[in-house]
């Protein structure tokens, strides 16, 4: 069974990232899985070429830092021409509706006086991803259950219509952690790429700031949650067992974060040292995916009346 999932490069990675996707892939992750930069998705909205590049090389060394096995990560875009020729397969299998139905392509074109086409489109591209590596379970933040969901209507939708290829696809959410709010704003989720980062714990944060943060951290109803949300995801006990402990909580969850991030922050600094390292990684990722995905997309091509 082949496991699959990704994070774009748009910022840097977040608590909720690490919590809600990566720490799970280093955990219940096997060689065989599929964990990639999306670089491609992060095009979606407005982008810098150098930026994306140097977020890419890092959000790499977050990954194998994390503990997720380095055989099983690549680089999206090393696979640009297999997924643009799936991702046209699947767009005509796709309606207008479908895309534009999304929650995601909502909150974030809502605002923006230009939105790029491929922001609708995404999705798709993200259901080729999916589909081309023929996973099986796809383990994501609830935030991205919907896209997992789409991408299973279009398997079925291509199997019934053209003949079996793809392998349905199902999204797994974590206990504990599946959405982690914004500290400064606990009715959004915490994102990398928000506009305003006080209330976004970054994973390559020193200590002192991690604290900082969650010091401020708004103490609302849904904000006092989150932080035990935070708390029961780092430390994997009960809220119970701190019940006696509430009146600093803020304390006991800056000491937690900030011990479940050390590892990764300080292993990410090694690996960024050690660029060759990174590059040989990458081409090994590549490769294999590559190789994988072959099968699939011939077999999808011909199935619709091309090549
Ligand atoms: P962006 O703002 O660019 O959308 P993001 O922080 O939402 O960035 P993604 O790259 O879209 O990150 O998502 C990577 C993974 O992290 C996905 O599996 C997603 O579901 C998960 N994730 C993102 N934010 C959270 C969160 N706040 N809590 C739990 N999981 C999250
Ligand atoms: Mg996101």
């Amino acid at each position: 069974m082949i496991r699959l999932s990704a994070i774009t490069p748009s910022g840097h990675v977040q608590l909720g990232n690490h919590l809600g996707a990566v720490r799970r892939w280093a955990r219940e992750g096997t060689p065989s899985d599929v964990y990639f930069i999306s670089d491609m998705h992060a095009m979606t909205t407005p982008h810098n070429p150098a930026r994306l590049r140097s977020l890419t090389a890092e959000q790499l060394a977050v990954l194998i830092a994390a503990g997720v096995a380095p055989e099983s990560v690549c680089v999206q875009s090393d696979l640009v021409r297999e997924l643009g020729a799936l991702t046209w397969v699947l767009e005509c299998t796709c309606t207008y509706g479908e895309a534009a139905r999304m929650t995601q392509f909502k909150e974030k074109s809502v605002g923006r006086s230009s939105v790029r086409l491929s922001l609708l489109t995404y999705p798709v591209l993200m259901a080729a991803d999916i589909l081309l590596q023929n996973a099986a379970e796809v383990p994501v933040g609830e935030d991205q259950q919907q896209h997992v969901e789409l991408a299973r209507a279009l398997a079925r939708r291509f199997n019934r219509t053209y003949g079996e290829v793809f392998t349905l696809p199902k999204a797994v959410l974590p206990p504990a952690g599946a959405r982690i709010k914004d500290l400064a704003d606990p009715t959004k989720k915490m994102a990398k790429s928000a506009r305003d980062s006080a209330g976004t714990v970054f994973v390559l944060d020193p200590p002192d700031l991690v604290r900082r943060k969650i010091r401020k951290a708004v103490t609302s109803p849904e904000g006092v949650a989150n932080l035990v949300d935070v708390l029961v995801a780092c430390t994997g006990k009960e809220p119970e067992d701190y019940a006696d402990r509430f009146a600093e909580l803020k304390d006991v969850v800056a000491d937690a974060v900030i011990e479940e991030l050390r590892p990764v922050r300080e292993r990410t600094t090694e690996l960024l040292g050690d660029r060759a390292e990174l590059d040989r990684i990458r081409a090994t990722g590549a490769e294999r995916a590559r190789s994988r995905a072959q099968h699939t997309l011939d077999a999808a091509l011909r199935l619709s009346g091309l090549t």
